[in-house]
């Protein structure tokens, strides 16, 4: 069996940039989990679904054609269309949660993250990978920072990439609304598995906290 290690924690904590960069250091393969929740999302909406059609969107997600393909950052596509800028938009991340919480989509989500998990050594970040994708996995990191670094974050990440971004206080406001959507959904919500280790990211760099991880991997 593979090598397994679970990053999870609220939005925009660090989670994939460090990810990243650890399996590229291991020479693990990496996934990205909100992608494929957040493709469900984009999905339905080019669809022209409701976001309270909890029947259709459970189709989309059980007959989602995604694919990743590799490239920095990793390429993400449904059929032929490459969505990696598409689902992150701030209409895809305002809708995303309500996506997540349906049982169904998850179910649909965690069994193509298992069968990508069964194929080598992983690093999987999300919000559940620790508590329910991979419970048995050896190393589990739970990510956190303050709301407000996070949206200085993915402001200035916005930015870097040339894309529209909202300011860094509706970024923040966003951010909050979407962590406490995914802690009380009632399905895998938000939570740190008692076997996590806690990282508090606010104050450190990307290397620092890369720096840890690896420590904890070596041990
Ligand atoms: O990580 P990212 O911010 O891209 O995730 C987008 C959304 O997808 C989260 O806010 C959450 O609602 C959902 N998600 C989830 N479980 C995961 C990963 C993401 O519910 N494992």
């Amino acid at each position: 069996t593979s090598f397994q290690v679970a990053i999870d924690g609220p939005a925009s904590a660090g989670k994939s940039t460090v990810a990243k960069l650890v399996a590229q250091k291991f020479g693990f393969i990496y996934c990205d989990t909100g992608a494929m929740y957040r493709a469900v999302t984009l999905a339905a909406l080019q669809q022209g679904v409701a976001m309270d059609d909890e029947a259709a969107i459970i189709e989309i997600a059980q007959h989602l054609p995604l694919r990743f393909e590799a490239g920095d950052p990793q390429q993400v596509f449904l059929g032929d269309q490459n969505v990696t800028q598409l689902i992150r938009t701030s209409e895809v991340a305002a809708n995303v949660s309500a996506v997540a919480a349906i049982g169904e989509v998850r179910t649909a989500m965690v069994a193509m993250q298992r069968e990508i998990a069964a194929t080598d050594n992983i690093v999987m970040d999300g919000r559940d990978i620790g508590t329910t994708v991979l419970p048995q996995a050896p190393v589990k990191i739970f990510m956190v920072a303050s709301a407000y670094e996070r949206a200085r974050r993915r402001y200035e990440d916005n930015k870097q990439r040339g894309l529209p971004t909202q300011s860094i206080e509706a970024l923040q406001a966003a951010i909050e609304l979407r962590d406490q959507k995914d802690s009380t959904r009632a399905v895998s919500p938000l939570t740190q598995a008692p076997d996590a280790i806690r990282l508090d990211t606010t104050h450190l760099t990307i290397e620092e906290v890369v720096n840890e991880i690896s420590e904890i991997i070596e041990k």
